[in-house]
């Protein structure tokens, strides 16, 4: 569709919801700069809607296509899977959205073109705006400015960045300072703002600028307590400690709730997903 449609567009802006294991990572940061332009595409804008306001556009299209599927179930049909509503949908004449169905290869083919090593985006979590200007290069600030689009404006400190270049990519740490800075100044960072906490749920937790692996075992107001997994070394291994490592947190110290990671060996793994965030953060 993309290829086809791009001859007379020279632009591409994206809006869409900023899910970090979706869309905003550092991976998505990489395609982005690189994929459109082989498409004959000369600028990219990004931008990330924040979390839990329900107010994008994104958020009308999918609530018009809800209702349309609401209304359809409603009338007593069946919708049981996302092929249903597919089928469902493209036979639906809907002014301005158009369906499309993108299979599990279509995103593979995307996975491949991934480098071994991409640079980290420091930063990129209260990220709202990331655009590029030419292909490897991305700037990417905390709101989102288009006042002299397409020329690039100054507004909200715009950190540019090349995210082909490899002598960055193994910089597999954050500046100490940042992950400080992130929790100081957003402290909501990447937690859904009613994203709920309870016992038992898997989280990643920051603490003395390092990230752990954790289960929460104890809720007190803002402090949370959680029981932390020991990783081993630099890989997706993590173990229980023989004793519990029971600590208390503060919310703000919560950069994400995650799925329980899967038994491995006698150890446990985060799922592809998570240890994409882990390593994101
Ligand atoms: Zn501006």
């Amino acid at each position: 569709m993309m290829q086809n449609s791009v001859q007379k567009i020279d632009t591409l802006h994206v809006l869409s919801d900023g899910p970090v294991t979706q869309y905003r990572n550092r991976a998505n940061c990489f395609l982005l700069s690189s994929v459109p332009y082989t498409w004959g595409l000369k600028q990219i804008t990004w931008n990330y809607s924040e979390r839990a306001h329900g107010k994008g556009a994104p958020d009308g299209v999918g609530g018009a296509v809800k209702r349309m599927a609401d209304n359809h179930v409603h009338g007593g049909k069946d919708l049981q899977n996302p092929k249903d509503l597919y089928e469902f949908l493209i036979n639906r004449e809907v002014e301005n959205i158009r369906i499309k169905w993108i299979d599990e290869s279509d995103i593979n083919v995307f996975n491949e073109m991934l480098p071994p090593s991409v640079p980290k985006v420091p930063g990129l979590l209260k990220t709202h705006q990331i655009l590029s200007f030419c292909p490897g290069e991305i700037y990417y600030r905390d709101l989102s400015c288009f006042c002299q689009y397409p020329e690039m404006c100054e507004c909200f400190k715009p950190t540019k960045m090349r995210m082909d270049d490899s002598s960055n990519a193994n910089s597999d740490h954050l500046q100490p300072d940042s992950i400080q800075k992130t929790y100081a100044e957003s402290p909501s960072t990447d937690v859904e703002k009613n994203e709920e906490y309870t016992v038992g749920k898997f989280v990643i937790v920051s603490y003395d600028n390092k990230l752990f692996v954790g289960q929460i075992t104890k809720l007190l107001l803002d402090n949370i307590e959680i029981n932390c997994m020991v990783q081993h070394g630099k890989r997706n291994v993590f173990k229980w400690p023989n004793k519990p490592d029971c600590i208390f947190y503060h919310r703000q110290q919560i950069a994400s709730v995650i799925s329980e990671p899967e038994p491995n060996q006698r150890a446990a793994q985060l799922t592809k997903y998570d240890w994409l965030l882990f390593n994101e953060i």
